[in-house]
């Protein structure tokens, strides 16, 4: 199959790592002709140029670009690709732009490969990245728009696109899941937006101690509790800031139920309740398991 790729960076970079070396025709597209070369040079890409109108033979292209990039792309990919190719988007992100991205192109299916790392950019791009992971696809279906509003617009995601972009999914080795994208937004929040934000707060808590030497002392002592609590919100800024503008209502959703559950902890607490915070600590060590 020939399949586009808008955006060659990590993700971008890593799909088409693993889709070429399962035989398709990877066409690349970068903003940069630097990227180009590198995509070229460690075999991500068979093509690449920075022009999308080189996509026009693609059967399906995946759109790797920032989040705030996926709509206007997926329009000026609206005029250069032929109706019946698909376009698929790996945003972390899905209601912010799923039924916009549809109006622009009807073959539109949202998609978001849970992998990643904590560095960007073509070279580091590599196999096996997506192996074993979840990749949800979230179809719309229906005139509701995901703020509950009746935008008018009868929109539902094509099955055969939809199937196309899972067989491409299921070909990075990924495990695949369907939701709606206000499902995913909500779903994400939980664990992904709302550990980002706990532990940032965390960090700030911490260093908010006003003794000089109890701080010094706790900076010192800190180990693999902290290293372990601390690490996703001492993580790159940009992609918390993307996570708090591109998700508000459901990072502030979870952030308000969170800020009830510490209200519960403190009164537990003053009121000496050992009985209540040992059971609150015995379901939350079941319920953990459910998760990781
Ligand atoms: P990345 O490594 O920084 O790559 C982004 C790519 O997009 C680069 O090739 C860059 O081109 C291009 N680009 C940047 N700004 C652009 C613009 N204004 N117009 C056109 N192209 C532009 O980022 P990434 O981590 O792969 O993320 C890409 C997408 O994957 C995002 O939508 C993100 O939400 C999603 N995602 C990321 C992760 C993750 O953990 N990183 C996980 C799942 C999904 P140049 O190289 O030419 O600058």
């Amino acid at each position: 199959m020939n399949v586009g790729i808008v955006g060659l960076g990590l993700i971008g970079g890593c799909i088409g790592l693993e889709l070429k070396a399962n035989g398709h025709e990877v066409y690349g597209v970068a903003r940069r002709q630097q990227t180009c070369d590198q995509a070229l040079a460690v075999q991500a890409v068979d093509k690449a140029n920075t022009e999308l109108a080189s996509l026009a033979p693609c059967e399906v292209v995946f759109v790797c670009t920032p989040i705030a990039t996926i709509v206007s792309m997926v329009s000026q990919l609206a005029q250069v690709l032929s109706p019946t190719t698909v376009i698929t988007d790996v945003a972390s992100v899905k209601g912010a732009l799923v039924r916009a991205a549809t109006q622009q192109w009807p073959n539109f299916v949202g998609g978001h490969p849970m992998s990643g790392k904590s560095v960007a950019g073509i070279e580091a791009a590599e196999r096996g990245l997506f192996l074993g992971n979840s990749y949800v696809i979230t179809p719309v279906d229906g005139a509701e728009s995901e703020d509950g509003e009746r935008d008018g617009a009868e929109l539902k995601t094509d099955e055969s696109a939809i199937a196309l972009v899972e067989q491409l999914a299921k070909e990075l080795g990924s495990v695949l899941y369907r939701c709606t994208p206000a499902e995913h937004d909500r779903a994400v929040a939980w664990i992904s937006h709302l550990p980002v934000m706990v532990s940032a707060n965390l960090i700030r808590s911490a260093v908010s101690e006003p003794d000089d030497t109890v701080r010094q002392l706790a900076e010192n002592l800190a180990s693999s509790g902290f290293r372990d609590t601390s690490r996703v919100g001492g993580g790159t800024p940009e992609l918390g800031l993307m996570m708090a503008q591109y998700n508000r209502a459901e990072v502030l959703r979870s952030l308000k139920r969170y800020q009830q559950s510490i209200a519960t902890t403190i009164e537990q607490l003053e009121a000496k309740d050992w009985a209540g915070i040992e059971s609150t600590l015995e379901a939350t060590k079941a319920a953990r398991t459910r998760f990781v």
